[in-house]
């Protein structure tokens, strides 16, 4: 099989997204290829959010933006709802998007520089058809916690990266989406904004009846407000576990090399362990059988002969290891 297995896909539920076996792969030069994404399989319930954690260069970013077909991922399949993605019309992708909208790590570069806040929100449902009346906007600003009588003719350098943020939150909200896909959202925001946004996400959220995944590098943020983690390393899943049995229950030897990476009040936890350790290998050429293997203290020479597939630990936990206990 190629890939690190189905067998924590959940075959009942209200899935909003299922992602199947995805592939993705740049060109390089001389031949050679990126191998970002290396057949991932995930699914997400409806009212759900999906952490992926892993350090920088593990996919978790190219994933989520293969998902939102930015660009479409090399092979697999990305169902949402009950409409695949890969392959679809540029005109048919663009309707399935309003109601998958991504917030992206640098929420300043994300929003038009000339652009005065109340065009910025409109921006989206102008596109598609009429600019939608002042107490539309006013409400989802007021939403995001901004006041709009403020920030109604500011443009983003005369705002915070907090307010930017949240600016970018209130433009994906005008498009009523089903499933929202935060990548590293805080990551570049102050320590004492970040709680402030994730508050924000997590009320957005229940009120507006989402769906997230949530992508991050910082273990801490992702175990705070997710139900499910999925650990992502060189391309592949490791485990996917509850967060709330992720701290005790943890079985994958690299989950728990960035568990007892993360000091009690560390904010950088996976990059911490990135420090602490080993660089990972080059994407160019992964190891062959479990990618971990170079920086595994538990490796065999199974480990580098055959790959490793997700199998059940416990009810929703699953872990892609020869030598866990499972
Ligand atoms: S399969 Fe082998 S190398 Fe990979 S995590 Fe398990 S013990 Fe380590």
């Amino acid at each position: 099989m190629a890939g690190t297995g189905t067998a924590h896909m959940r075959p009942d539920g209200d899935r909003v997204l299922t992602v199947t076996d995805l592939v993705v792969e740049f060109p390089a030069g001389g031949g050679q290829k990126v191998h970002a994404v290396s057949g991932i399989s995930f699914d997400l319930l409806d009212g759900e959010t999906l952490g992926i954690l892993g350090e920088s260069g593990c996919g978790k970013t190219s994933a989520g933006r293969a998902v939102m077909q930015l660009p479409p991922p090399t092979s697999g399949s990305v169902a949402f709802g009950g409409t695949e993605l890969t392959g679809l019309s540029p005109a048919a992708l663009r309707e399935q998007r309003r109601r998958l909208q991504i917030i992206l790590q640098n929420p300043v570069a994300a929003l038009n520089p000339r652009r005065k806040v109340k065009d910025l929100v409109a921006e989206g449902p102008s596109v598609w058809g009429g600019r939608p009346d002042r107490a539309r906007i006013e409400e989802v600003l007021r939403a995001v916690g901004l006041d709009p009588a403020t920030v109604w003719d500011r443009r983003p350098h005369e705002l915070s990266g907090g307010q930017c943020q949240r600016v970018c939150i209130a433009r994906a909200l005008m498009l009523d989406p089903r499933v929202l896909i935060c990548d590293e959202p805080v990551s570049s925001l102050d320590v004492s904004v970040q709680a402030q946004i994730l508050n924000l996400l997590e009320e957005t959220k229940s009120r507006y009846g989402l769906s997230m995944v949530f992508i991050a590098h910082d273990l801490a943020v992702v175990k705070n407000i997710s139900d499910r983690i999925m650990v992502m390393y060189l391309g592949k899943v490791c485990e996917v576990v509850p967060s709330a049995t992720l701290a005790e229950e943890a079985r994958h030897p690299y989950t728990r090399l960035l568990l007892e990476s993360v000091p009690e009040a560390d904010t950088d936890g996976a990059a911490g362990a990135a420090r602490e350790n080993t660089e990972p290998p080059s994407p160019l050429n992964p190891p062959s059988g479990c990618r971990f293997r170079t920086r595994c203290p538990l490796a065999t020479d199974r480990c580098a002969e055959e790959e490793p597939v997700l199998r059940e630990a416990a009810a929703g936990h699953h872990v892609a290891c020869h030598h866990a206990d499972v």
